[in-house]
């Protein structure tokens, strides 16, 4: 591999490639290395397991970053190893440890022991920290064996950010040895301060309200980056869990690491919250980011994937003048711990840590169990082998969890009162992914493995504000799964293989039919076709027809909202809520709350009938357990389908 020198000075190395050699400048006298590796978002992925599948994956897990960073120690380097937040929550093991094990006084977090196993130097707060609650979280904390800092969430606000009370301390300055050139051995102080986005105070209102506040992440950095220096701090990095954004400052931002990394002060910066890789090509044309040289705003920076997909790496070359420590350049790359292959089989480039491994095998045993077992009850079969064709309950409990969130979520802001719409689609739904591929969780106990088979996807909840005649064109949207069919027809094929059922939305709140006489208003990719087409038909909402110029949410998730499927009234001009939680994560928080659900289908749409007339459609052969219970439909078994799939015939 070899390094070119950038337009910003910046020594660049091709992302995500492991360097055949460490340096590519060799450190002269008064010259020294300093190496700053980075896990983010880890999101208690210790193991490289998927919990949810209940299967081994080489995409995750500490224990093989740890073999990364073993890799770097192994070189006997001078180096750090900072963890950017997100640790605490979003996978089993995390709620598993909150809310089954809990944590007493003096209990180890499962991924702080990891973390102290691997030895780590320092870390800051994600958003995710707050998740369950100060108390949870300043229990797990106190397990650390390193410094934990945060600067911009307070207990009390001062002033200004430097006389505030912080929840932790703002920042630490480390005192490290680093050996130059010469062999020589030099003392640095290195400042470490940490950043999390302000938005946690909506996100996490019902822990967080009238216990600490926010402040704005670069005005907090403003005011302590002159007292870290005056306290000696040589060198400052950033663990800034915050993506990288607007190169512009707005107060308040959360993605807020270009403006961040523009203050003086700050050497390096350590970014993530986004679940993405930096330098990577994903960045290429952002203001005031070098995507190839890993820089914001000329200051090195990295983010390191997540789940542990990733160790980012900042290769400083510092250079003692007088007293000082200057950095001379830099080298920036996020090193993968799996590779994606052309057939989309993954191979893995590293082997798990067995230290890292052991330090929290008991609780990974522990996992397994929890996911196996049943966490709450359903008084309903959740399956999908006729979501296609009537209202579902694999759906409906996506659509009643979504709705429970965001209605939380809404609270105190502009939008609270507006009425709520939920929207859900099934994504197993045989198809091309065959007569098996159904979600089938019969009626009794649910376990929290069987949510991945509920939502597959590890979408985030959003919600939009929009229209009634965008909940109409949305529906119409939808409904271009369908064939056009003749009234008087028979045994019509109903399904357009060419349209994939995770863009057949359903809406709940309001009802409707679909007038399969009429042709689609918009073709499978959602180009506009029939401006006069109309199938979405009897729209009511609350017994009323709908009003066209009404007001209502519709609770969502990333890909509709960010303008997957070309839905009308789905995209980022309209949404006005942003999760930080997967939409599996709210459908396990609804489940363990309430206990035993009640995900019946309402019916709340049909087709509008058509005496006369049959079309014929496919699902698995399971379905013919449930086909006498299928709601607003008539439904009869036609024999045989394709390729092991099993043909229904319904009367319209
Ligand atoms: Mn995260
Ligand atoms: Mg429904």
């Amino acid at each position: 591999m070899t390094f070119g020198i950038s337009r910003r000075g910046f020594l660049a190395g091709s992302a995500g490639l492991i360097a055949l050699h460490p340096f590519s400048v060799h450190a002269a006298t008064n010259q020294a290395h300093l190496r700053i590796m980075e896990t983010t978002d880890l999101h208690v992925h210790v193991f490289p397991y998927d919990y949810y599948a209940d299967k081994p994956r080489d995409t995750v897990g500490l224990a093989r970053t740890a073999s990364l960073v073993q890799g770097i120690r192994d070189e006997a380097s001078n180096s750090l190893l900072i963890d950017n937040g997100d640790f605490l929550q979003g996978n089993p093991m995390g709620d598993y440890i909150a809310y089954e094990r809990g944590m007493k006084d003096g209990d180890m977090h499962p991924v702080i022991e990891a973390m102290n196993t691997l030895g780590f130097d320092a870390s800051t707060l994600g958003n995710h920290e707050f998740n369950y609650g100060l108390d949870f979280l300043m229990k797990a904390l106190a397990g650390a064996d390193f410094p934990v800092v945060s600067a911009n969430v307070a207990l009390e606000l001062g002033a200004d950010p430097t006389r505030d009370k912080t929840l932790i301390p703002p920042y630490v300055i480390l005192d490290h040895k680093v050996t130059d050139g010469a062999g020589q051995e030099h003392a640095i102080r290195v400042g470490l301060i940490g950043f999390v986005p302000p938005q946690i105070m909506g996100w996490d209102r019902r822990h967080l309200e009238g216990k600490v506040q926010a402040r704005d992440i670069v005005e907090t950095a403003r005011a302590y980056i002159p007292q870290m220096k005056e306290q000696g701090a040589d060198i400052i990095v950033a663990l800034s869990h915050s993506g990288i954004g607007a190169a512009d400052h707005s107060d308040g931002m959360e993605n807020a690491s270009v403006p961040l990394a523009g203050l003086d002060g700050i050497d390096a910066i350590l970014t993530g919250h986004s679940h993405l890789v930096f330098p990577s090509p994903d960045y290429a044309d952002f203001a005031g980011v070098d995507a190839e040289a890993g820089t914001l705003m000329g200051k090195p920076a990295t983010m390191g994937g997540f789940w542990g997909s990733h160790m980012g790496l900042i290769d400083l070359l510092i250079e003692k003048d007088g007293d000082a420590w200057r950095v001379v350049s830099a080298e920036t790359e996020a090193r993968p711990i799996a590779r994606r292959n052309e057939d989309r089989s993954i191979t893995a480039l590293v082997d798990s840590d067995p230290q890292v491994l052991a330090s929290v095998q008991q609780e990974h045993d522990e996992t397994l169990a929890y996911v196996r077992r049943a966490v709450g009850k359903t008084d309903a079969p959740l399956h999908s082998y006729f979501a296609l064709v009537a209202d579902d309950p694999s759906v409906q409990i996506v659509s009643i969890a979504q709705l429970w969130y965001i209605e939380q979520m809404l609270k105190g802001t502009e939008h609270e009162g507006l009425p709520i719409l939920s929207a859900a689609a099934p994504f197993k739904a045989g198809g091309r992914g065959g007569p098996e591929y159904f979600t089938d969780v019969p009626k009794g106990d649910v376990a929290i493995k069987n949510v991945s088979d509920l939502y597959l996807y590890p979408n985030t909840a959003r919600a939009v504000r929009v229209t009634g005649q965008q909940v109409k064109d949305w529906l119409e949207r939808s409904a271009g799964i369908f064939n056009q069919v003749e009234p008087g027809a028979s045994d019509v094929v109903l399904l357009n293989p060419a349209f994939p059922s995770y863009n057949f939305d359903v809406i709940d709140g309001v009802e409707y039919q679909i007038d399969l006489s009429q042709p689609s208003k918009y073709d499978p990719k959602g180009v506009l076709i029939n401006e006069d087409a109309s199938r979405i038909v009897n729209l009511t909402y609350q017994g009323a027809p709908l009003d066209m110029e009404a007001e209502f949410i519709i609770a969502t998730n990333n890909y509709r909202a960010g303008g997957g499927g070309s839905f009308p009234g789905a995209s980022p001009d309209t949404t006005v809520f942003e999760g930080p939680d997967t939409n599996r994560d709210v459908i396990v928080r609804y489940i363990v709350e309430k206990g035993t659900i009640s995900p019946r289908a309402d019916a709340n749409w049909t087709f509008k009938p058509m005496p006369g007339t049959t079309v014929l459609f496919d699902t698995g052969p399971a379905a013919k357990t449930y086909a006498e219970d299928v709601p607003g439909v008539e439904i009869e078994e036609a024999g045989d389908g394709p390729d092991g799939f099993a043909r229904f015939r319904i009367s319209l």
